[in-house]
């Protein structure tokens, strides 16, 4: 029974157990202080550094705001200045146009005032050619002479204006219209005037001789000169030398070239409109029948073949078979033109 342990050893033993604890616990709470005093510090220094971030960005972000306002304020600046620039730039740009526009303006004025000039000289032009034309023509053909044909139309008196409120685009538009109106009036009195032209050079209206003198004997009641009755002088006569040219009175094709019993060597040219030309008394005949022949061309030479007392030109102008007299055909200087038929 040797092991059995004593209440006072059992004392000591926990007693021993007891130191031991409170030293273990003295221990601990001194590592636990440690710790608690360690962590307290970590923490001030990242509560610092936090601080710092915070304040860096806090710093950055005003910087990047004020930069950002700087360039929203320069850029309002330029666009401000663009936009003065813009304005005087249209306000130039209206000034030129308005310039421009006077100029052109100007110059379409007096081509305007140019074209009325010019339509009244055509005007002009085309009532003096009227005149001409009514005055050349032979009496039975003188309505083919009038404007009642239609041909080439009527000109009427054009007015160019000009007005400030239209638009430039609009009065050229207008005027180019103009113009070509003109020009197709102009065109048609051209061809109508060619037209008449041909026409009267095709009809017998022209001088028979170089010059128109020399007329002796009027057309009509007469006493013939080598029977010493009264008789009818179916044309006029021009004394003048042997050998002097005769011409086509107008242009035509050659009816007769030759003998004709009283009149001798004789010539005789078909006209336009039923017009037939005869010359007589001959000396010598330069054209064959079927020629063509022009106005003033030489067709003969006068002489006193056939029955005649002297040397001379017997001319004579028929329409459709009729004998009229010469003196209301001819155009010839100093001849006097009646007014009857
Ligand atoms: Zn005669």
């Amino acid at each position: 029974m040797g092991d059995v342990i004593t209440a006072d050893e059992q004392q000591a033993v926990l007693a021993q157990h007891q130191q031991q604890l409170a030293r273990l616990t003295q221990q601990h709470q001194a590592a636990l202080d440690k710790r608690t005093k360690e962590l307290a510090e970590t923490d001030a220094q990242y509560q610092k550094q936090l601080e710092r971030i915070a304040q860096t960005q806090q710093t950055a972000l005003a910087q990047r705001e004020k930069k950002q306002k700087d360039l929203v304020a320069s850029y309002e600046h330029q666009l401000a200045l663009m936009q003065v620039d813009f304005k005087e730039t249209t306000m130039q740009f209206s000034r030129e146009k308005k310039e421009i526009d006077a100029l052109y303006r100007k110059k379409l004025d007096a081509l305007n005032t140019q074209m009325a000039a010019m339509t009244n000289k055509i005007g002009e032009l085309n009532t003096l050619k009227e005149r001409f034309a009514t005055l050349a023509a032979p009496a039975p053909i003188k309505n083919k002479m009038s404007d009642s044909s239609g041909r080439g139309g009527p000109l009427r008196p054009v007015v160019f204006k000009s007005s400030p409120n239209a638009y430039l685009e609009d009065e050229l538009d207008y005027t180019i219209a103009k113009i070509s109106s003109l020009n197709t009036t102009a065109l048609g009195l051209q061809e109508l005037w060619a037209t008449r032209y041909q026409l009267l050079t095709q009809l017998p209206l022209g001088a028979p001789l170089p010059l128109a003198l020399g007329l002796n004997s009027n057309f009509g009641p007469r006493v013939d000169p080598i029977t010493r009755t009264v008789a009818q002088h179916s044309g006029i006569d021009f004394v003048a030398k042997v050998g002097t040219a005769i011409l086509a009175a107008g242009n035509g094709t050659v009816l007769q070239a030759g003998w004709d019993g009283a009149y001798g060597l004789t010539v005789q040219i078909k006209h336009a409109e039923g017009y037939i030309s005869k010359y007589a008394h001959a000396s010598k005949l330069n054209v064959t029948v079927g020629q063509t022949v022009t106005r003033g061309q030489k067709i003969a030479e006068v002489g006193l073949t056939g029955r005649t007392t002297g040397a001379h030109l017997h001319f004579e102008v028929l329409r459709h078979g009729q004998f009229v007299n010469p003196m209301q055909v001819l155009v010839v200087p100093g001849s006097k033109r009646t007014a009857t038929e």
